[in-house]
């Protein structure tokens, strides 16, 4: 089984690489690829700063260039238009199968699911692994899963694990044992001329600590300030 971490990875940090390790560890995946969404259709927020695609690229191949699991996939980049996650599962549904594709995700992110474009579709793609991180929430993987789907899957009675009812993917909750570091937290250290020392791989440290992308506090929002790719 191959484990596919999507991400607007802005930048990527200490804490996604230790999720990843953690999450093919407990379900035994061969690899993990690595996809930087090129145009994330959520993160559309004023202020919220995204580097431009190729540098939040090059700091991802850069942060796994050690780890012989990990892996990057630069599809989202090399497609016009928002990021759909529909998109790059039927463009790796010609290399994989779906049973083969795990696509990993935090408990936050899979719970707006139901916004996405074509959930329904969505999961009898791939399975889906939800991470947990402490202090665990409240409820089940089925109080979680998006209202558009719950009928779908048949939820087992410990609340760990779901099956699609036709297509035999399944929904898994993974605990894992964080690290607190978000990439918002790191925006705003860079913004405040902190250091990143502990929080991304050294490999990439002073490239993100002197981005001028985060380095300005109060950057106006650019929408098309990204390069094209
Ligand atoms: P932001 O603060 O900008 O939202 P982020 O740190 O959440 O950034 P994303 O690129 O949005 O990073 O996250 C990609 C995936 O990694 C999401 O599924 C998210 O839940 C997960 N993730 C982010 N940070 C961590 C962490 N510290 N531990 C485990 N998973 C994480
Ligand atoms: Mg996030």
């Amino acid at each position: 089984m191959v484990g596919i971490f999507g991400g607007t990875f802005n930048p990527i940090h200490l804490g996604h690489l230790r999720a990843a390790e953690e999450v093919m560890e407990k379900l035994g995946l061969e690899h993990m690829i690595f996809i930087p969404s090129a145009r994330p259709p959520h993160k559309t927020h004023e202020s919220e700063i995204i580097a431009p695609a190729a540098d939040r690229l090059d700091w991802v191949q850069r942060a796994i260039a050690s780890n012989h699991h990990f892996r990057v996939d630069a599809i989202e980049m090399e497609r016009p238009g928002p990021s759909y996650l529909v998109d790059t599962l039927t463009t790796l549904l010609e290399k994989h199968s779906a049973q083969d594709l795990v696509f990993i995700l935090g408990q936050d992110a899979f719970s707006e699911m139901g916004d996405w474009k074509a959930p329904e579709q969505l999961f009898s793609m791939a399975n889906f692994a939800v991470l947990v991180r402490p202090p665990a929430r409240a409820g089940t993987l089925e109080d979680w899963t998006p209202e558009c789907v719950r009928s779908d899957f048949s939820f087992s009675d410990d609340g760990l694990s779901a099956r699609h009812r036709t297509t035999e993917r399944w929904i898994r909750r993974v605990s894992i044992e964080a690290l607190e570091i978000s990439s918002t937290r790191i925006r705003q250290r860079v913004s405040e001329g902190a250091s990143l020392e502990s929080w991304v791989p050294e490999t990439i440290r002073t490239a993100i600590e002197n981005s001028p992308v985060y380095s300005t506090p109060s950057h106006p929002h650019q929408p098309n300030r990204e390069n094209p790719v």
